[in-house]
């Protein structure tokens, strides 16, 4: 156990990233309280069952008073209303941060309501699981995985390097980059695949209906990883659609030029095209997994997770 980072630590929001924030802080002892408040009452009475904050507030308020960070991890549809509450409550020279998916959106819904005397440093950990609510949090989330820092003009360089070290101290890689980079790149690398991974499984509802349930019970390995991806939470995956609509719309754009390209090789029976494609592919794969960031095992590396996570 290290020293704290933060006297006190505030999080709204107690879900997977939640909970598993406070997981992860009181492995490493990067905060010397934890402080939650949560939307409903159900949520904050199992998160004092399951004892990952030391104390659990009825308001969100209420749960940043005299917080040395206070930490957003709701969904970003929600960030505004929860900001202009906890405004007024915020200590000086407090860090705020959050750890929404998407990054322009986020400092537009909170920077208007903050006080001039706090720090805001946006924040997002690139790690998750289909899973949500306190339940599904872990200490080990964010082991070896990015989190990405997008700090605003003029950022305090003390408290981002404190809001640095917290991440790390939580098992995470910290990078900075620009708000709108963030977005495009998150685009790219999740945003779309989920629009893709929901789009096929409501293909594949569609075919279920038609050929009586043979889609789900001969799933194969292909469509089993797309239901894990599209089993992710409504709530938050509305918001991120909401949230980063013209880099989304750009990549999906590529992404059906990139389909008809290969719809025309496949139809043409292409198999040169097919094959340099697919070899072009498979190399991402190894480049991820050689970058420690996911293992050689069929099912997104669930054998690496708690057992109550697999
Ligand atoms: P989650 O498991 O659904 O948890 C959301 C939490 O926010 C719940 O505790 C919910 O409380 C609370 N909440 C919602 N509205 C609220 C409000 N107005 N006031 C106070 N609390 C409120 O979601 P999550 O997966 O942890 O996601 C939270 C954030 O993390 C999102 O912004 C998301 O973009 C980001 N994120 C998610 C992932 C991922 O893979 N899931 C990865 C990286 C970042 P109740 O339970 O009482 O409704």
């Amino acid at each position: 156990m290290s020293k704290p980072i933060f006297q006190r630590v505030a999080l709204i929001g107690l879900g997977l990233i939640g909970s598993s924030i406070a997981w992860a802080a009181r492995r490493s002892g990067a905060a010397g309280e934890l402080v939650g408040h949560a939307n409903s009452e159900a949520t904050r009475a199992r998160a004092r069952d399951l004892g990952f904050c030391d104390r659990i507030t009825a308001s969100a308020a209420e749960a940043v008073e005299g917080a040395d960070l206070v930490i957003l991890c709701v969904p970003v549809g929600a960030y505004g209303a929860v900001t202009a509450e906890i405004a007024p409550a915020l200590k000086a020279g407090a860090v705020v941060s959050d750890v929404g998916s998407v990054k322009q959106a986020a400092i537009e819904a909170i920077t208007p309501h903050l006080p001039d005397h706090v720090h805001f440093i946006p924040a997002h950990p690139l790690a998750g699981t289909e899973h949500s609510g306190p339940d599904a949090g872990f200490a080990e989330l964010f082991d070896n995985r990015w989190c990405i820092l997008t700090p605003v003009e003029d950022t305090d360089p003390d408290a981002l390097a404190d809001l640095r070290a917290f991440w790390e101290s939580l098992g995470a890689r910290v990078e900075h980059m620009d708000a709108a980079h963030h977005d495009l790149v998150l685009a790219v690398t999740s945003h779309v695949p989920h629009a893709i991974a929901y789009t096929m499984c409501g293909v594949a509802d569609d075919m279920a209906r038609v050929t009586d349930q043979e889609v789900v019970q001969y799933s194969a390995a292909g469509f089993r990883d797309f239901t894990r991806i599209a089993a992710s939470d409504p709530v938050m995956w509305r918001d991120v659609f909401l949230a980063n609509k013209s880099a989304t719309i750009e990549i999906l754009g590529r992404f059906v030029e990139e389909l008809m390209t290969l719809q025309r090789a496949i139809r043409t029976g292409d198999g040169d095209h097919l094959l340099a494609y697919f070899t072009r592919t498979r190399a991402i794969r190894r480049s991820i997994i050689e970058a420690g960031q996911d293992v050689e095992t069929p099912d997104f590396g669930r054998a690496s997770r708690p057992p109550h996570q697999k």
